[in-house]
């Protein structure tokens, strides 16, 4: 891994400006809210992008067409928290316990495997990745980072 201290919220700049044309053509409205302080954690800067990503991704193609995204960052005593809230359809009660599997998706073409890789690159990082959801209502991923000391 390629370390470097970085502010997550910088991070997250970065992927703003990546995923808002994909945001506009799917008529989802991305908000961003950023912590006062910085959230400076100690990453594979190329590794934490391809993490926020995949969830951006996934909240993307869970809500289709007009919905809202909403993209929180937190500073903690010892940690950072990156919260990925949409408003799609949720994750039913038999699925949840499995996104993280290889392999398992609800997708025609996808590969099941970007929950994977992402939980691993979270917890290569001492971190842990969580999902809260409920059908009908939506769908929130944590992360959570060890702030540099
Ligand atoms: P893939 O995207 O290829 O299906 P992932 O590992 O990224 O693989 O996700 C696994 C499964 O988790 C998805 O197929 C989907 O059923 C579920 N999932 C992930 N994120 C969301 C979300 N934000 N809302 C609803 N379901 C989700
Ligand atoms: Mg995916």
């Amino acid at each position: 891994p390629n370390l470097r201290v970085i502010d997550i919220n910088s991070v997250m700049e970065d992927i703003r400006t990546l995923m808002t044309s994909d945001a506009l053509l799917h008529n989802i409205d991305l908000e961003f809210h950023f912590s006062e302080d910085p959230a400076e954690c100690e990453v594979d800067v190329e590794q934490i992008k391809q993490v926020f990503i995949n969830l951006i991704r996934n909240a993307f193609e869970a809500i289709g067409l007009n919905g809202r995204l909403s993209i929180t960052t937190r500073v903690l005593e010892k940690e950072c928290e990156v919260l990925f809230a949409d408003n799609g359809p949720g994750i039913s009660n038999e699925a949840i316990s499995r996104i993280f599997e290889p392999f398992f998706t609800t997708k025609e073409e996808g590969t099941g495997l970007g929950l994977t890789v992402s939980y691993r690159i979270i917890q290569n990082h001492g971190g842990t990745i969580s999902v809260d959801s409920e059908e009908g209502k939506g769908t929130t991923f944590k992360v959570v980072l060890p702030l540099k000391k």
